[in-house]
């Protein structure tokens, strides 16, 4: 069996480590290729000595010289700062990983998509940000694009390659976060702290933030439009607080399948790596007699107007998902450095997207210059918050 040779940008955040951890069980089946970081050099060097990985990317250009002493006499090449990323999105493989996380991930992600193989997204900003352009280069690569976001790898699995006209609806499970049973007030006054602490996920700040927000579901709304070519109209919400149930389809019949199993990101991850064939891991497993009980419920809109926000950005189309998702990493950055409400984070997303006539962005560039003139906006508007 020839070993399938794979790369990860963002090797060092929690997609990117739970990878490496896969790849560490079955070294016989896996070549890595290319491991990338944006200022964890010490995380980074010695993922590139347990994997053998052939080239090392740090974004921070200031810790090239710490990542090239580190793997001093090992056979590596060592590159920094954005260009070295994109070398190593570049870099053929049969199978990368895109897990940095938020818009800066964008340029490394298309570049990954433009060379064949399989592209495992899970940076969903990306596709958030520049949907069209980067399904257009999958397209042009002949890259499959599979989903690593829990929710839409389960859709995936659901979906069994039938095709979405057989759909009714397609739903995504969430559940609920940390603030599924806190009324506005307790939301008002919620700390850092309070928003990463997710009941079922252990997952990066960034991504934690917007599940406590909800932002992340509406995220995800776009992301299945984008990904399964289904119209808003028929994606749905279902808070699930066990997180058991990923995600469902509705079939035209009545026919419900969805796809369960147990809370870990490994777990879809490990779908993505050996697609279309399994891989072996034991120790993953869900015991549904000693779960006992799933439950669910429909969202609040009214506590979590993310959803309704996503939902007006998607049907809006053009340059509006790129607004919602700038405006939101600028807001969320300011929430994580205690500069802004937990309440404030939506209010600035959708102040944003008011202050933006309809634009539909055609190129990289214009799509870079809508998300830079969104955080613009954005940041202006958590400062006069301050005051
Ligand atoms: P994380 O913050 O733990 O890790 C982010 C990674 O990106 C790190 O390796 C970091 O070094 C790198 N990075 C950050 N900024 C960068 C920059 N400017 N340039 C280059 N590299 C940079 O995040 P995460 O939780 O692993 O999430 C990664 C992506 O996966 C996000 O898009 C998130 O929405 C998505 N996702 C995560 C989970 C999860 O369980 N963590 C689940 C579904 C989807
Ligand atoms: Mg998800």
């Amino acid at each position: 069996m020839t070993r399938r040779r794979l790369s990860i940008l963002g090797a060092t955040g929690s997609i990117g480590r739970s990878t490496l951890d896969l790849v560490a069980r079955h070294p016989e089946r896996f070549e890595v290729v290319a491991l990338t970081a944006h200022r964890s050099v010490d995380a980074l060097a010695d993922a590139v000595i347990a994997t053998g990985a052939e080239l090392a990317a740090i974004a921070d250009e200031t810790g090239v010289d710490a990542l090239a002493d580190r793997l001093a006499g090992r056979d590596v090449e060592v590159l920094g700062g954005r260009a070295g990323v994109l070398a190593a999105a570049r870099a053929p493989a049969d199978w990368t990983m895109a897990a940095i996380v938020g818009a800066a991930g964008l340029a490394p992600t298309l570049a990954a998509a433009e060379h064949g193989g399989v592209l495992a997204l899970a940076n969903k900003e990306a596709l958030v940000c520049a949907g069209p352009l980067l399904l257009d280069a999958a397209r042009r690569g002949e890259t499959r694009l599979l989903p690593v976001d829990s929710e839409h790898n389960a859709v995936f699995q659901a979906l069994a390659g039938r095709d979405v006209g057989e759909l009714r609806r397609l739903v995504l499970t969430a559940s609920g976060g940390p603030f599924r049973r806190a009324g506005l007030e307790e939301m008002a006054r919620a700390t850092p702290a309070a928003a990463v602490a997710h009941p079922r996920w252990s997952m990066g700040a960034k991504i934690s933030v917007d599940s406590a927000t909800m932002m992340n579901k509406g995220l995800e709304l776009i992301e299945a439009h984008l990904l399964f070519a289904v119209p808003e109209a028929k994606l749905g919400v279902l808070i699930h607080p066990e997180s058991l149930v990923h995600g469902l389809v509705e079939f035209v019949d009545g026919s419900q399948v969805a796809t369960l199993g147990p809370t870990d990101m490994r777990v879809p991850i490990a779908h993505t790596l050996a697609w279309p064939a399994r891989l072996a891991v034991d120790d993953f497993t869900l015991d549904l007699a000693a779960v006992g009980t799933l439950s669910f419920e429909p969202p609040d809109e009214e506590r979590f107007p993310a959803l309704r926000l996503a939902r007006e950005a998607l049907r809006a189309g053009g340059g509006a998902p790129t607004l919602l998702n700038a405006a939101n990493e600028v807001a969320v950055a300011a929430f994580l450095e205690e500069r802004l409400g937990f309440l404030d984070i939506v209010a600035i997303v959708e102040a944003t997207l008011e202050a933006f006539a309809p634009t539909t962005p055609a190129t990289l560039d214009d799509v870079l210059d809508l998300d830079r003139a969104a955080r613009e906006r954005a940041r202006a508007l958590c400062d006069a918050a301050l005051r």
